[in-house]
């Protein structure tokens, strides 16, 4: 059966609409998932983590890779549909929960014991929680191999770009301090039911072995980067002096001036390195 006739068929068997404020958009586009799975590059020693599978549509297909797939659910009315569907698949796991709320660190090594060498990230993100999903899946330290998501591609452009670059944001600087990000293939939002009113993107994060830039204490180091970009559109000695990272402009000038940083620069101009470079400068 295809996606959307197949898609059509469970919702209408099940009784189920599209919770719009979970952000439930599904997938109806074969081409889409196929290439998903391919990027994600999965084998059948991995362990997949599937965020919200919703009606399981990704999910069949990473099952079929022979992979350890574990899918994580806040909605209860999937759990029934997906345990129904993939009863028979001896790799097929649920947790019914809210992603943000599950120990990701200890289901993690309870695996690796378990002798699963790899760990890959998978979803069709829903959008209105991107940014604490991704931020948890990378301020967690997870031993993880990559982050293979579906996005806004306005979001998708923000995490993958190189910062200082751009138009960024303070997320930029922690994506690109933890991996190596990728921007692989837009997605029409015909490609889903209901259909959202954007356009949407995958992405790809590598997970780095060491951050990009060595820091001697890493939160100050991201406080510094939060507070230049509370206020984009003040100059960086403004954001930092505001944001009561430095005490006086002097004081902020003298630290920029040491460093070979221009007074007059702002915040999203700044290279990582010059950011590492101001944080170890206060330690
Ligand atoms: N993977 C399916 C697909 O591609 O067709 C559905 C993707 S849909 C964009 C997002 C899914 O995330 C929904 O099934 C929704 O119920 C689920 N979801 C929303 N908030 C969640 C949360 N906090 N934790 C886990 N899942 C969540």
């Amino acid at each position: 059966m295809r996606l959307l006739e197949e898609t059509k068929f469970i919702m209408k068997k099940y009784n189920l609409y599209a919770n719009k404020s979970l952000g439930q958009n599904f997938l109806i586009d074969e081409e889409i998932v196929e290439n998903i799975v391919d990027s994600a590059d999965v084998s059948k020693d991995d362990l997949v983590i599937e965020i919200g599978p919703g009606l399981g549509t990704l999910t069949k297909y990473l099952l079929d890779t022979k992979a350890k797939v574990i899918c994580i659910e806040l909605d209860k009315r999937m759990i029934n549909i997906l345990n129904d569907r993939f009863s028979l698949y001896d790799n097929f796991n649920i947790i019914n929960d809210d992603v943000l709320k599950v120990d990701l660190k200890n289901l993690i090594s309870e695996n690796k014991n378990n002798g699963i060498k790899k760990v890959k990230i998978v979803a069709n993100l829903p959008y209105y929680i991107t940014t604490p999903i991704i931020m948890k899946l990378l301020e967690e330290k997870l031993d993880i191999e990559s982050i293979t998501v579906m996005v806004q591609k306005e979001v998708a452009e923000r995490l993958t770009t190189i910062p200082g670059d751009k138009e960024t944001g303070s997320i930029t600087y922690a994506v690109y301090y933890y991996s190596e990000p990728s921007l692989l293939f837009n997605v029409p939002n015909t490609s889903f039911i209901p259909e959202p009113e954007v356009t949407s993107s995958v992405i790809k994060l590598d997970i780095l072995k060491e951050p990009r830039v060595k820091v001697k204490d890493e939160k100050l180091f991201f406080k510094i980067i939060k507070a230049a970009f509370m206020q984009k559109r003040k100059t960086l000695v403004n954001a930092l002096v505001n944001g009561k990272i430095f005490n006086s402009k002097d004081e902020c000038e003298k630290c920029l001036n040491t460093l070979n940083i221009d007074i007059k620069i702002r915040g999203e101009k700044l290279k990582i390195e010059d950011f590492a470079k101001i944080s170890d400068y206060l330690v």
